[in-house]
């Protein structure tokens, strides 16, 4: 049952949707008309009727996956079907349903990157172009880095809204090195404020090399993306508690930043590391003397803590999902939840883009203008802010110590995409494409979002919008809010999740009515009770 409040919102959500700058024409579009342009994007049969597939096939040409928990209830109702059937449309609008916020912008081609398949031809033909450059050498100091083929060669991306690529060698796992320095001082920036933290370690890029004995001015660290600072930061994460549990938090803070999967781990890798440690317990001693670390450090629990670290594997694929929750601003965009504070985050892409390059980071924020974070093993994270992570991972190094197909893909990306800080200042630049949707239409998307979500009873949805900030409480034009339109299509569980957050229940549209009235016009008995319970009271509007 529709009521005219939540009809209306249907009506502003489709004009939203149209194509092209001009507002069109207000045009009713009803329920049937908006899910015959839905179903449009799947390959019917010639009896008009939708085969299983057709749905993970047409998500998949957007990058995304049928696995993708926030498409679980979707894709379970969809396993329901033998797959040789096939789907009236009536049935596919059910199987799409609970989902239906992510699988509606997906298929309406307004994700992110909307045209991700030609994006993906590009970075397709970029790996294969930088292939070829065999210069660089493998990283040699503890056999386990030396024994890795040069030839090893994978780039992983994940956009914001959880489109994802993979080209080469994107399943292998390698030791992050020192792209777990960003990370660690993440997990360190959650624990203490910004203010504590540096009171440990400076924030300045040193211009030195990223091993060297030395300390700022004021006999810190310079920043934590060399190993001294990444040191100092060790010993600020949790460090009550024991080395084990330690070690725990920052594998449990890796699986959650790459989407619920597991980090893994070389011991080899740790007692290489450990074996050829001289250089950084040298940091560790200058440091102690120097009274870097907070009172009751132990050093060498520390420094076999940074080891640790260091020895941590991922896969492209996975730090693709990690460096993607940096580009998020925290929050992970395969899970919809957030990991991070935004200020965390803020933060550590500041660092990276002065420090995460070693010497050559002020060249790259020049060329490139993206934070980015390099480790010996050949891997490399970039954050495109708002837009996607990526993640190269490639052996041979060049004299600074950073992947030099990484650099080379890089340079390339942004040479044919305006990814670079400041492209976006118009005039000559004009010649790069921009991959990604206008952030006028991410803005009229928030308050659609939510009011669609809500009105489909997309719990999964909402969250989503709860994770990135959105207020709850945002009403459209006609003063229709989330709770508004749950009430009103009969939606327990949507309801019960607003009134869980403690939105206002007592909102009035503009003809005078709460969710209650709402409710009881659409005889929604559940509702009513948990509307009633929260304290909810009618509008006393005159019913139209
Ligand atoms: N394990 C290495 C070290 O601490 C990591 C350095 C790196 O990736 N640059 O020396």
């Amino acid at each position: 049952m529709t009521t005219r409040g939540s009809e209306r919102t249907r009506r502003l959500i489709n004009d939203s949707l149209l194509p092209g700058s001009i507002a069109p024409a207000p045009e009713l579009v009803t329920d049937a008309t908006r899910d015959r342009r839905l179903l449009g994007a799947l390959q019917m049969n010639d009896a008009g009727r939708i085969p299983p597939r057709a749905l993970p096939d047409a998500l998949a040409r957007v990058g995304l996956r049928a696995h993708d928990v926030r498409l679980a209830e979707s894709m379970h109702r969809l396993a329901q079907f033998p797959h040789d059937a096939a789907l009236s449309s009536e049935e596919m609008i059910q199987v799409i349903r609970p989902n239906a916020s992510l699988i509606e912008r997906a298929l309406r081609g307004s994700l992110v990157v909307p045209d991700f398949s030609s994006f993906c031809d590009e970075v397709r033909e970029i790996h294969e172009e930088t292939r070829m450059n065999h210069s660089g050498k493998v990283a040699d100091y503890i056999p386990q880095l030396a024994r890795v083929s040069p030839d090893r060669y994978g780039i992983s991306l994940c956009t914001v809204d959880g489109q994802q690529y993979s080209v080469g060698d994107t399943t292998i796992d390698f030791s992050v090195q020192s792209c777990t320095k960003p990370i660690n001082y993440c997990i360190a920036l959650e624990e203490h404020d910004e203010a504590a933290f540096h009171r440990h370690v400076g924030r300045e890029p040193s211009g030195r090399g990223f091993n060297e004995l030395s300390l700022n001015r004021d006999n810190k660290p310079h920043n934590p993306m060399i190993n001294a600072g990444a040191i100092a930061t060790c010993s600020l994460i949790r460090a009550n508690d024991s080395v084990a549990d330690r070690f725990d938090h920052v594998m449990d803070q890796w699986a959650k930043l790459a989407g619920n999967q597991r980090a893994g781990f070389s011991n080899a890798v740790y007692l290489s590391e450990r074996q050829s440690a001289d250089r950084n317990f040298a940091l560790g001693y200058f440091m102690k003397e120097k009274g870097v670390f907070p009172a009751g450090t132990d050093l060498v629990s520390t420094l076999e803590f940074y080891f640790q670290c260091c020895s941590i594997e991922s896969s492209c694929e996975r730090m693709a999902v990690v460096a993607a929750t940096l580009a998020d601003g925290g929050v992970c965009p395969t899970t919809g939840i957030r990991v991070l504070r935004p200020s965390t985050v803020r933060a550590c892409l500041s660092l990276m883009y002065s420090c995460g390059m070693y010497d050559f980071s002020g060249e790259f924020a020049f060329s490139i203008g993206l934070p980015a974070k390099s480790g010996v093993s050949g891997a490399l994270m970039v954050v495109v802010p708002n837009v996607m992570g990526i993640c190269i991972w490639s052996p041979p190094l060049d004299p600074l110590g950073n992947s030099v197909r990484g650099i080379e893909f890089c340079k390339s990306l942004v040479s044919r995409f305006n990814f670079h800080n400041y492209d976006d200042l118009g005039g000559s630049l004009r010649h790069k494409r921009d991959p990604r949707r206008r952030r006028e239409d991410l803005r009229v998307d928030a308050v659609t979002s939510l009011c669609w979500a809500a009105s489909q009873g997309d719990l999964r949805g909402i969250q989503n919008l709860v994770a990135r900030g959105v207020d709850l409480n945002m009403a459209d034009y006609d003063g229709r809010t989330g709770l508004h339109l749950a009430a009103s299509e009969g939606h327990v569980a949507v309801v019960q999740a607003f009134v869980g957050r403690g939105v206002d229940i007592n909102p009035r549209d503009r003809w005078g009515n709460t969710p209650l009235d709402d409710a009881f016009r659409g005889a929604h008995g559940g509702v009513i009770t948990v509307l009633e319970q929260a304290g909810a009271r009618p509008g006393g509007a005159s019913s139209d």
